[in-house]
């Protein structure tokens, strides 16, 4: 039976089978058909529904096609293991998308320009948008004066794009609760108060956004399940196959996203891989209360769509973002007289991080700074053995702790695009020195570390190809192919994803169609984002999910 075969041919197959994380490794390997990272090349092929069949020549390919089959000439693109987002907020990208994003150049301009966003808003209703002052003349974050300026009458609710902040007009301060006697959690919800100790507007720290949501209307399932297909389609376009939350219930709770996942999942909304890692802070709000494990997390979701999700990974956090001065430093930042601070103190975060694993989970542990770096490795060091841990960003890192990060035997979950984003702010905060450290890849690689290339989208827009971009321009050593490695093998690596990462026989047929060879780019052009390399179309266990299949010459 040959009925229902997909076969593309005539293009450079990218299978990464075989492929080590560099290219020097794959190389020394000793196959000779491994030319680099991006493992065995083939010219065709062959998928029957959701599984892969085989990859080879044209001729061997072109030979399995039968009648019914769907016979595609690729004229020269190139295929790939659909690229897997191991770290994103699929829900929470999907709940902003249609939202105003205030950033620009001119700060004045950008806050001026807010009243544009409550046009089709009812009177009463929040005004909800997100900013990023990252470009900004003067990169100060909004305040309620500012926002009381533009828009009196209707409580108003900007959420920085790191995630990290949020600061809000005098109406929604009050709808929140927020006042000058309210009080700060160290790490966690920290009020920006002026001279006389009022709030400024600005709530800094992972409980910020939380506080002004709970004073809300929640979103409905609906509104949910929209939120998710807008994203799906936004990854889909992008190439990506696979995609992790990396947080659930950061949004609207963790129940209500489950419900809107369970949702999109079973009306085929959502058509990609999904691994959900709830925040564990949201599943377990005190060090000492019973953490859920995985199967009583999966029960949220209706019964049909347990098998297509993973709950592996709970997200737990050690400290904030460079942009927002919340992450957690060894030395002071470069711009204020201090270093930030930990989420939890480490006696705390080694606690959190043991009854997760005790209840089953691996852990993703959010650490930007070196001191948060430095205090997960210890804490994932008296968690039980056997215990996967990933750290998501480490960014900020010395030898000592790329030595450290590989004695572990932790996963590195890193953000490239991050550097195009907010390159200048880091060397603001940072300094010339500490900024030069941010994101060695290729040192991370070299050492053995387990690195997978994700983008936190919708802090950055996320497309896998800008990150490869990002990362090329950082980086002088790295190469396409590693860079692409990152994406797509270490990526399902990241998320215990067997079936995803690599166009292997059997494996999931999750591809994207690429406009041309990556790898047989100039490294410079990739750097300069000369590349010219597009994503043509997309499938996700054998469904075109992006674009088309069948090119004219
Ligand atoms: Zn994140």
């Amino acid at each position: 039976m040959t009925h229902h075969y997909t076969v593309l041919f005539g293009g450079s197959v990218l299978t990464f089978d075989g492929a080590q994380p560099t290219d020097a490794a794959s190389r020394a390997a000793g196959d000779p058909g491994v030319p680099d990272a991006a493992g065995r090349r083939a010219t065709a092929i062959c998928y029957a529904h959701e599984r892969i069949l085989a990859a080879g020549s044209d001729e061997e390919m072109l030979a399995l096609a039968g009648l019914g089959s769907h016979v595609v000439d690729l004229r020269g693109r190139a295929v790939l293991p659909g690229f897997v987002e191991p770290h994103a907020h699929p829900y929470w990208e999907g709940f902003v998308a249609g939202m105003a994003l205030v950033a620009g150049r001119e700060r004045r301009a950008a806050i001026r320009a807010i009243p544009g966003a409550t046009e089709h808003l009812d009177p009463d209703a929040w005004l909800v948008a997100r900013y990023d002052p990252t470009g900004w003349d003067r990169p100060d974050d909004p305040t309620r004066d500012d926002l009381d300026r533009a828009i009196p009458d209707r409580p108003v609710l900007l959420a920085h794009v790191s995630g990290h902040a949020v600061t809000a007009n005098s109406l929604a301060l009050a709808l929140a609760g927020v006042d000058a006697a309210t009080a700060d959690v160290p790490g966690r919800f920290l009020v920006e108060r002026d001279a006389s100790g009022e709030p400024t507007g600005i709530v800094r720290g992972p409980e910020a956004w939380d506080r002004f949501a709970g004073a809300m209307p929640p979103p409905t399932v609906e509104e949910g399940r929209a939120a998710l297909a807008c994203a799906a389609a936004r990854l889909a376009a992008d190439g990506v196959t696979s995609v992790a939350d990396a947080d659930v219930g950061s949004t609207a709770g963790v129940e209500a996203e489950m419900a809107a996942w369970g949702d999109a999942l079973a009306s085929g909304a959502m058509p990609l891989a999904v691994s959900l890692l709830p925040g564990l802070a949201r599943i377990a709000a005190n060090p000492g209360d019973p953490v859920p494990s995985p199967a009583d997390l999966a029960a949220l979701l209706p019964e049909g769509v347990r098998s297509q999700v993973r709950l592996s990974h709970v997200k737990v956090k050690a400290d904030g973002a460079l942009t927002t001065r919340t992450a957690w430093l060894r030395a002071p930042y470069e711009d204020v007289p201090h270093a930030g601070g930990p989420v939890h103190d480490p006696g705390a975060l080694a606690e959190r991080i043991r009854r997760a694993a005790d209840a089953g989970w691996a852990t993703a542990t959010h650490a930007i700074g070196d001191a948060a770096v430095t205090a997960v490795l210890d804490a994932c060091a008296t968690a039980p053995a056997g215990t996967a841990h990933r750290i998501e960003h480490a960014m900020l890192l010395d030898d000592d702790l790329v030595a450290r990060l590989a004695a572990a035997g932790v996963t590195a979950v890193v953000q490239p695009e991050f550097l195009a984003w907010a390159g200048p702010t880091y060397r603001a905060r940072l300094g010339e020195e500490r900024a030069a450290r941010l994101l060695p890849f290729s040192a991370l690689l070299a050492a053995g570390i387990p690195t997978a290339f994700s983008s936190d989208r919708p802090v950055v827009p996320g497309a896998p190809l800008a990150g490869v971009r990002a990362a090329l321009r950082h980086d002088p050593v790295l190469s396409a192919a590693e860079a692409l490695h990152a994406w797509t093998v270490a990526g399902a690596a990241a998320l215990g994803d067997d079936d995803a990462g690599c166009l292997a026989v059997g494996r999931r047929s999750d591809l994207v169609i690429l406009s041309g060879d990556p790898t047989a780019v100039p490294r410079e052009a990739w750097a300069r984002g000369e590349d010219g390399i597009r994503v043509e179309a997309t499938v996700a266990a054998g469904h075109v999910v992006h674009g088309a299949l069948g090119w004219e010459r």
